[in-house]
This record gives C-alpha cells, structure tokens and sequence, in this order.
C-alpha cells in the first residue's frame, strides 16, 4: 500500500468544464467566452486547464505575458487567444507568426506590434485597449483618438487587423459602486469613436467573471472569466452569484504528520503567539509558507479534518503548521487534512477571508512542494 502523498493540489477538471458549460448557459449564445488561464491557470495548471476549458466550449483563451501565450501554442492550442502584457522592446513576431491576439494599449506598444507584423511578414491581430477607469493599461480617452488615428493607418498598411476592443472593470465584484456605470458608458464612447474613425472589430469586451455574470449590459461580444472558471464566487458576499453552483476546481490537501497531546499552558509554533487554554491534541501539517500557505493564516484560518473544522494554532512555519484537533480527539498522524477545496471543508473564499486577501491569491500562491495532481 502506497502512502498518501505529503501534500497535493487535486485539481478537478470536470469540475472545470462544468463551471464553463454553468457560465456559457448564464452569459448566453451570443456571447463568446474567454477563459481566462495566466499565471499557471490561477494556480491550477495552464495546460491542463486550458484543455479542459477548450473541451468545454470556451472559445477564446486569455493570458497575460508573450511566454504563457507561446507555451499554449508550444502544447498544441491554435484556437483564439489574446495576450495583453507585454513590455517594450520584447519581441512580438512569434506571437504575431502563432495567431495570438495582443492587446495595444499606446501608440508605442501600437507601433511595437506593426514592427513585428513587419518582421513576421504577416498582420498582427490586435485589440486596442481604452483605460475607461481603472488606471493600470489601456489609453486614456485624452489618448484614445492617437491610437485609433495609428491603428487606422497600420491596417491601412496591412500591417495590423485591428480584432478587439477591450478595457477592464476595477469594482465590477461590488455591483453598486459608481465606476461600473462610469467605465461602461466609457467604453460605449470608445467603442463609437473606434466606429466613427472606420473600425468595427467583432471582438468588444469588457466583463470580466463578476460583469459577466452581475452586469449583463456589459458583456459586448465576448466576457473574459478567471475566477469563475475555476469554481470560486467572483463577488463573494453579493447575491446573485451565491445561487450558481459553481464548483471549486481546488482541493488543497495534506497528510497530518504527528499528532500530540499538550498540556495547558504550553506555547505554540514561534513566538507562543497562542498557548494551549487546556490539554489538548494538536496536528501537525506538513505544509507552510514555503508552499505559499499564507503565514497571515497564522492563528486564523481552518482546515478539515474527517468533516470537521479545526483551527490553526499559532504561527505558519516555513514548511509545516499546528491545528489543534481538540481535547482527546482520537485523529492519527496519517489522517488526511483539507486546506481548503469543496464543502465542508473550508474553502478559497473561507481562506481568504481569514488571511485579509482574495480567493485569486489563495489559489494562485499555493504550490511549492504542493504536488499538483489532475483529475
Ligand atoms: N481580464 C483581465 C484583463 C484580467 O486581468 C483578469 C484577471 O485578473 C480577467 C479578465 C479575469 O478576471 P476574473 O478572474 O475576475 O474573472
């Protein structure tokens, strides 16, 4: 018999391909769906994800940086994607050359993108990006017009097709802040500025999971979803996305190594920042901070144990924590403990409330030794 490993991330695909069917059905026919698989597939695995997804129906796949777009090709993926960070002087031709979709956010990054559909001896396709709030990429409206003028003359050149326009909600998980209204009807400006200079890409898009699913009259062509994708509530708190059954992808799993009986008083994990009140039985988890365990779990956050909840005591260590499994408890080392995945259990969203931080964060840092296992 084979021991359980020490510690695994059980990534559940169907779990995966049914939060896309669940999102597609919400969002409807007649809007395409991005998933949305940077930064290893939030934590989850890009390739497999994004296979998953794919087999799903998900039309269009979205990553940040040039190298998660060319490790998709590398892996076999030719349908739409769109990659939309990328920094001055990287070279764009081979994402130009595999059909990858790249975002323009300024006439320079514009210009970037012709050089390299230059080099690459065909046009790049592009999606111009309009800042319409949240401050971090996209043109500002001042700047809009200079990038359509620029875009206008580069596919006048054939040396872009200008596929998309796109920007980015900042508060589109709290439904009733302002700045939704404000950025959408500033992208319905951007989109009709884009039209009056000649353009009419097919791809529009601005939702992201919490747009898609709580602001219908955003989702343009096409809705762009991360966090739903992979089972997690895009605006914990806010009814309307607690209804759908959106089943997390992640189970955050480890064997308890030891167990131990303390007596009252003793302290716990460095600094004693918690001392046992009474005996008690603690469990040790052989997982810590350098798996990317929040250390703000400290003292905060619960794991499962056999269907029950049990406390982090003290502070987490580097590469192992204490839960107290209470007074007599008759748990044995060996015993399985959930971090965090589908209920009872506590979940990303549980976690992340205890470390002050958000489901994306909680999934996308775990790792480490953590052996990811894809079922
Ligand atoms: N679009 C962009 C530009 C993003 O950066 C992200 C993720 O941060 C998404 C869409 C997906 O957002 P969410 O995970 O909230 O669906």
């Amino acid at each position: 018999m084979s021991a359980p490993p020490r510690a695994e991330l059980v990534v559940d695909l169907d779990a995966l391909r049914h939060n896309v069917r669940l999102l597609r059905a919400e969002v409807g026919e007649g809007v395409a769906m991005m998933t949305v698989v940077k930064a290893d597939g939030y934590g989850h695995g890009m390739l497999e994800v994004a296979r998953a997804a794919r087999e799903a129906g998900a039309d269009w796949l979205g990553v940040a940086t040039l190298d998660e777009a060319a490790t998709l090709r590398a892996a076999g993926d030719s349908g739409p994607l769109l990659a939309w960070l990328t920094t001055p002087g990287e070279d764009r031709a081979p994402a130009v050359v595999a059909d990858v979709d790249l975002s323009a956010s300024s006439t320079g990054e514009l210009a970037e993108i012709a050089d390299a559909a230059t080099r690459a001896g065909k046009p790049a396709r592009v999606h111009l990006k309009v800042d319409t709030g949240l401050s971090r990429g996209g043109a500002t409206g001042a700047e809009w017009p200079a990038l359509l003028a620029a875009a206008v003359h580069a596919a006048r050149e054939g040396r872009v097709e200008v596929t998309g326009l796109w920007s980015h909600f900042a508060a589109s998980d709290e439904p009733a802040h302002r700045a939704n209204d404000v950025q959408e009807q500033r992208f319905r400006d951007a989109v009709a500025a884009a039209e009056s200079a000649g353009l009419h890409p097919r791809v529009r898009h601005l939702a992201n999971s919490a747009a898609a699913l709580l602001r219908p009259t955003s989702r343009f062509d096409l809705v762009r979803c991360g966090i739903a994708s992979y089972g997690l509530d895009p605006a914990p708190g806010q009814p309307g996305t607690a209804r759908l059954d959106l089943r997390p992808v992640m189970t955050a799993r480890a064997t308890l190594a030891l167990v131990k009986e303390v007596a009252a008083g003793e302290g716990v994990s460095y600094g004693h920042t918690w001392l046992a009140p009474h005996r008690t039985v603690l469990g040790l988890v052989p997982v810590g901070y350098g798996d990317g365990v929040p250390r703000h779990a400290s003292n905060r956050a619960e794991v499962g144990v056999a269907g029950a909840r049990r406390p982090v005591r003290g502070r987490v260590c580097m590469d192992q924590f204490v839960v107290e499994l209470g007074p007599g408890d008759p748990t044995a080392a060996g015993a399985d403990v959930t971090l965090f995945g589908a209920a009872p259990h506590p979940s990303a969203q549980d976690w992340a409330e205890a470390c002050e931080t958000i489901s994306y964060e909680i999934v996308t840092r775990i790792g480490g030794r953590f052996v990811r296992r894809h079922v």
